[in-house]
């Protein structure tokens, strides 16, 4: 058993209208619950780590419950490289056996986002990996990756037509509006130029900072052609709030089987959640 890529995933989604959802991991537990429940809702998913949860787990370590987990509940995986920027890093992931990249050069200008961006291509598709890369950038935080709201700007369509034919990739992460980590007030996002650019971009378009969107602006986003939805500040805070009550009810505990299952617990409604929002159940 092996992970894949997610283009065929992506594709598929494409093609009838829902989208898949990323879901940012960490240890062998948050595997777990992803795994888990997409067996149980019949649902395709990709498990998504930053370099930071690379780094702190270890990549071996990530693949082998990766394979481990798609081998118990047969489920097509993807592991996916989130927010990755050294080419040197993904090529060493992508011979350890990684299938699903992103390539985040969005804050070099666009002549040096293209050629990073191209550079991966070729490395990846030679592995038959998948390549996700993003134009515009998105505001907020999502582990190191700091962008203030003044450096952040969207996606324009023209340019993004230009992006995808220069470089070759499967699927474009836009910026129209959301940003990483969590929302002070309602997010805002720009649906006219999510139109625009599905009239001029035929791959796959991925959402980046779910966390926090109302399901009807998903839905609408959904129907405009995106067709993967990341989602990672929610998990942790589930994940973490879940523990938290554990420990304010038994302040003695000590044992890790029992106070982080309340984590994985508050996890999976999360996660059941977003399958449900995606429209991604029963789609295997
Ligand atoms: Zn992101």
């Amino acid at each position: 058993m092996y992970l894949i890529s997610n283009r065929e995933m992506l594709l598929a989604a494409q093609r009838e209208g829902y989208a898949v959802p990323p879901f940012n991991i960490h240890n062998l537990e948050t595997v777990q619950v992803v795994a888990e429940t997409a067996a149980a809702m019949s649902s395709p998913v990709i498990l998504a780590g930053t370099p930071g949860t690379f780094s702190y787990a270890g990549t071996d370590y990530l693949i082998s419950i990766c394979q481990e987990a798609a081998r118990k509940y047969r489920l097509p995986l993807a592991l996916h490289l989130d927010h990755h920027e050294e080419q040197s890093d993904i090529e060493t992931k992508v011979r350890a056996g990684i299938r699903s990249i992103m390539i985040d050069a969005s804050h070099f200008p666009l002549p040096k986002n293209i050629e990073k961006v191209r550079q991966a291509v070729r490395l990846c598709h030679t592995f038959d990996a998948s390549v996700e890369a993003e134009l515009g950038r998105l505001g907020g935080q999502e582990d190191d990756l700091v962008v203030d709201e003044g450096d952040s700007f969207f996606t324009d369509p023209v340019v993004a037509r230009h992006f995808v034919d220069a470089t070759n990739i499967d699927s474009l992460a836009v910026a129209i509006g959301s940003a990483h980590g969590l929302y002070q007030g309602e997010p805002k996002l720009d649906f006219t130029r999510l139109g625009q650019i599905r009239q001029l971009v035929d791959i796959p378009l991925v959402l980046h900072g779910a966390s926090g969107i109302p399901e009807k602006m998903i839905h609408q986003a959904i129907e405009l052609g995106i067709c993967k939805v990341n989602v990672a500040t929610e998990l942790k805070i589930a994940f973490a709030e879940g523990i938290k009550q554990y420990f304010s009810e038994h302040p003695e505990a000590n044992d890790p089987r029992k106070y982080v299952v309340p984590g994985k617990i508050a996890m999976q409604k999360v996660v059941e959640e977003k399958i449900r929002i995606c429209g991604s159940a029963g789609r295997l």
